[in-house]
Formats: structure tokens, sequence, C-alpha cells
């Protein structure tokens, strides 16, 4: 079983990225990991495939098999996970440097995750799981589990996308049944957070034996070739895996994908439209604000700058 980590910054296209790999034969897509035990399951959060969780049979195969059912490991994943893993904890993941107590809460933890891979691996007869988790501080904690095949996807997206999609308030929540909105960060605050993530993410990329990073802007322009470079980046030949992308559009079934956008509920063919509303409605002093704090990893990117194929522009 291989593990196949998107890693990066809420409001990147993670869940259009998830679905697309998880519709590859022989990989299954889960959603955001991450959360559920603290969200979905505490909160009967619906399922990608509509129904809501406590009632999916695809998740109550999986806790069944995993743990003899979800109520004893919900209740406390939901009050381990807070304690252990966080990102001011990311220091205390990477070095094993941490208090007796820290240690065997965390090894805990893990040990429950590395139940769960293999369970979902094996009521969905796939061998790639596809976790959208994106958080760097998870991936952290992952990398401790010895004999977990885990291949590192960095999704990245534009600053000013991100900030723009941040930015907008009374949005609701996709799985919110009264009303609950999305939550917002100001453009300033989400540019320091962004580029912290990004850090991160390369770093983790990086030290890592398998790991590509995909633009969301090339994976919606040409999401074929993207996929294919990103797949052959983490060492899985993507022979003939990709009938179900087109060149503007992909074909998507049912998955059980939990947390994440609306997109975890569409199925059929899906137009891939580039969602660049930002270059309008940013205001133009967030945009300023935004370009200059994120702008070293804006020109890595290819983002400003210029660059042979990329989505560009210039500074000025
Ligand atoms: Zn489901």
């Amino acid at each position: 079983m291989k593990v196949l980590y998107i890693a990066g910054v809420g409001r990147s296209g993670s869940t259009l990225l998830e679905r697309m790999l998880g519709a590859i034969p022989g990989a299954v897509n889960v959603g955001e990991l991450n959360a559920i035990f603290s969200r979905v399951a505490m909160q009967d959060q619906r399922c990608g495939c509509g129904t809501p969780f406590s009632r999916c049979p695809f998740w109550a195969a999986v806790g069944e098999e995993a743990f003899g059912g979800w109520s004893e490991v919900t209740r406390r994943m939901a009050d381990l996970q807070p304690r252990v893993v966080r990102q001011r904890h990311v220091p205390r993941m990477a070095t094993g440097v941490a208090s007796p107590t820290y240690l065997r809460e965390l090894e805990e933890y893990l040990d429950v995750h590395h139940r769960l891979y293999r369970a979902v691996a094996s009521v969905s007869g796939a061998d790639i799981v596809v976790d959208a988790s994106k958080s760097t501080a998870q991936l952290f904690a992952l990398r401790r589990i010895e004999d977990l095949d885990l291949r590192i996807l960095h999704l990245v997206r534009d600053s000013r996308g991100v900030a723009h999609s941040w930015g907008k308030a009374g949005v609701r929540k996709p799985q919110s049944a009264d009303g609950d909105t999305m939550g917002t960060y100001p453009p300033h605050r989400l540019a320091v957070l962004w580029s912290a993530l990004e850090l991160e993410c390369g770093l983790l990329g990086s030290a890592a034996p398998y790991a590509a990073r995909v633009r969301y802007e090339d994976l919606v322009a040409d999401p074929r070739p993207t996929l294919e470079r990103a797949l052959t980046d983490v060492g899985l030949a993507p022979d003939g895996w990709l009938a179900h992308v087109g060149r503007h559009s992909v074909a998507l079934g049912h998955s059980h994908g939990i947390a994440g956008s609306r997109t975890r509920f569409v199925t059929g063919q899906i137009d891939l439209r580039l969602d660049d509303a930002w270059r309008s409605a940013l205001p133009a002093g967030a945009r300023r604000v935004v370009t200059a704090l994120t702008l070293p990893q804006l020109i890595h990117y290819g983002y400003v700058g210029g660059r042979p194929g990329a989505v560009a522009e210039r500074v000025a």
C-alpha cells in the first residue's frame, strides 16, 4: 500500500486533485483524513457519497475492520489530536526530542492512522490511498511511521488566488445544515501563513524519497500532462491510468472523500475551469501586500517574472 499525501494550503484545489487521483484504477481517495475524528465523525458530516458519515457503508466497514467501530476511537482521537499534532509541535515531531508522555501519545496517534490506512486499502481493494489532509503538521507526524510508503504531492496555488478565496465572507460550509459559514483570513495574515506553509511543504518534499509539486493552475489548464508528470515524479508509472482525464475535463464517479470542498459531491463529466477571479476581485491594496509578502515563492513557482509555459505575470 502506498499513501499519496497532498500537502499544501487550504483553498488550493486539493479536493479536485484528490478526486482526479482517486479515479485512477487501483487508487482510492479518502478526503482530508486528518479531520475524520475531530470533525467528520464527531459532527456526522456528509461523506462524498452524500450520506452522513455514520451511515456510509464504506466508512462503516473501515471503522469495523480497523477499530471494531468508530465510537471509542473517535472519542480518544478527538481528545488526543489537539494535544499531539499541532503546528507548534513540528520541531518535536521532526527531531523526536520530546517528553516520554508526548512521544507515547504521538505513537498511539500514528498507530491509529496506520490501521486506518490499512483498513481503507483492504475495504476498497486499492493499493494507492490518496489523502488530501494538506496539513504539514500531520505530514511531519506521518513520516515517523517507519513502514508507511508515503509519497508527497505538494499542491501550490498562486497566493493571490488563495488570499482572495480566504477573504470571502459569508460562504456556506458545504456540509452545513444550519448556515455555518467558511472561515476567513485577512490578506496579510494569509500571506504570512502561505509563505510559512509553502516553505514547510518544500522542505518536506525535498527530504522525501518520492515527491512532486503540482500547480493548481497547470492542473486545470493542462490536466493530463500535469498529472502524468506528477505521478512519474512520485514513482508511479501512469501508463493507461488517466483515461478519465480529458483535455479540459475529467469524468468522476462517486467517492467517499470526507471533509474538503463541495467538489467532493460532484459526479459525471466535469469541465475544468481556472478560478482566477482574484485578478479582478482582489482589491489593489490587498494584492500589493500579498504579492510583496510572498514574492520569493511567487517567483520560484513561476507565478511572477515569467517562465516558459507558466501561468505567469509581470510584477508591474
Ligand atoms: Zn461514503
